[in-house]
């Protein structure tokens, strides 16, 4: 029997009218039977938060007008049943307009909405264009998760117990990507969780691929927005891919890749709108990801990022300082990204978002040891990704000595943590300088001085 693939299509390649039938055209090239994941209609996520987020002066009625008018507009006619499905929420958005506020069982349920109704939606448009399908939705086939709300984590083993009794071998289905279930509620996958949908499907269902339409086109060098003669990465191994994404390359939700690791299915990006053919992917993303020559395959970055620097003459050296810190910040829900410590300091890296929690929580952890406590945040990290950047001799110094010879401090650097990353912070003013100068150092041949 042959293989299903799991093929998505994000909201940048939901636009309008000329994108349904561009999405048609490509899932007919497919010879395998297909779980087609979707994603809301662009635009729409966010048009759905600001409406919670402002859901006391919410105008319910006007709201479902224009929700149910950017989905009609992708059909010729009319269309009953999707107005049907978009009015799903109007008692939901009622209620918390009444209560004036938004439990979190209510805000995934909302927010997840545009994703159904581009099942729907894209279900009624391949069937009256020749493309059998039917809908499948994760509270029928139990894409199940471990229950926390906004970014929840999909539990894969049960989930595929549940997915392999309901999906057929020989069909095509369309799903709504974005969320799954735990005790019957839903759960968002963080923004872009679509991404990890499919992936998570592809694990469940043993796909022979995964294949993600985006507006971009794959993995590149570097982001094209900070430097101007990117080129495209080809190829990628898993570890490389989840570093770049965990590193701030918004081409891919940062968990996704980890599905697909474990069972060795290959992950294909393709840009929806220079599209040739199913076999020629931007990036292919797989255990066969192949050692670059410049060793370095991309670089990545992030600005949301604060260090909490906590300063005592001793404080490496003290057993149990690390835990205590990081058990206090995991207590309020603030995730550490990373830790870097030595002999008279710990620092702790995380979110810019989550920097007034940790103002508020620190002073009160009381640590003898600690003598000061320093918050930065106009800081950036920068990651350089490669199989072998840790292993071969030199790609280290090639990195750090490209950004000094531009007069560029480096804040502090870690590597280690991930076999395939060395990163390091710098001020945020010196981050595209930074990128530039390495990115010149590995993918433009520049010639300096000391002739490396
Ligand atoms: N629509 C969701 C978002 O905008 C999920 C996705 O696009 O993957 O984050
Ligand atoms: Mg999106």
């Amino acid at each position: 029997m042959k293989k299903i693939i799991v093929v998505k299509f994000g909201g940048s390649s939901l636009k309008n009218k000329d994108d349904l039938s561009k999405i048609l055209s490509v899932v007919k090239m497919y010879e395998q039977p297909l779980v087609v994941v979707v994603s809301a209609v662009s635009g729409v996520t966010d048009r759905l938060m600001v409406a919670l987020d402002n859901i006391r002066n919410l105008d319910v009625n006007g709201f479902l007008v224009s929700l149910n008018s950017i989905y009609q507009g992708f059909l010729e006619a009319r269309n009953p049943e999707l107005k049907a499905r978009v009015y799903e929420i109007k008692d939901l958005l009622q209620g918390v307009r009444l209560i004036g506020q938004v439990p979190d069982f209510v805000y995934d349920r909302v927010l997840s909405h545009g994703e159904r109704c581009s099942s729907l939606l894209l279900t009624q448009y391949f069937n009256q264009h020749g493309f059998d399908c039917e809908e499948a939705l994760p509270e029928q086939f139990g894409l199940t998760t471990d229950g926390r709300f906004k970014e929840a984590t999909v539990e894969l083993e049960v989930s595929a117990g549940n997915l392999k009794k309901f999906f057929k071998a020989d069909k095509n289905y369309v799903v709504p990507g974005f969320y799954g279930l735990s005790g019957g509620q839903m759960n968002l996958l963080g923004r872009g969780g679509s991404d990890y949908s499919a992936t998570s499907i592809g694990y469940c269902l043993e796909a022979e691929r995964v294949d993600l339409y985006k507006d971009v086109s794959g993995f590149m060098t570097c982001d094209p927005k900070r430097v101007r003669t990117v080129k495209p990465v080809k190829k990628l191994n898993y570890d490389e891919a989840a570093e770049l994404s965990y590193f701030g390359a918004r081409i891919l939700h940062p968990t996704a890749v980890d599905p697909v690791r474990q069972k060795d299915i290959p992950l294909y990006i393709f840009n929806l709108g220079s599209f040739t053919a199913i076999d020629r992917p931007d990036t292919i993303i797989s255990s066969n990801g192949a050692v670059a020559e410049t060793v370095v395959k991309s670089l990545s970055f992030t600005d949301d990022l604060a260090v909490i620097r906590f300063k005592g003459s001793n404080v490496g050296r003290v057993p149990g300082l690390l835990g205590q810190i990081a058990s206090t910040y995991g207590r309020e829900g603030i995730n550490i990204k990373s830790v870097v410590t030595s002999q008279t300091s710990i620092n702790i890296l995380i979110s810019s978002q989550d920097v007034r929690r940790c103002q508020e929580i620190t002073p009160k952890m009381k640590i003898a040891e600690v003598e000061n406590v320093f918050y930065r945040t106009d800081i950036s990290l920068i990651a350089a990704v490669g199989e072998g950047v840790l292993q071969k001799p030199g790609v280290a110094a090639r990195i750090f000595s490209a950004v000094s010879r531009h007069g560029i401090n480096v804040e502090m650097i870690s590597a280690g943590a991930s076999q395939v990353t060395i990163y390091f912070l710098v001020s945020l003013k010196d981050r595209n300088r930074a990128l530039q100068a390495i990115h010149r150092e590995f993918f433009e041949g520049e010639k300096h001085e000391n002739g490396g």
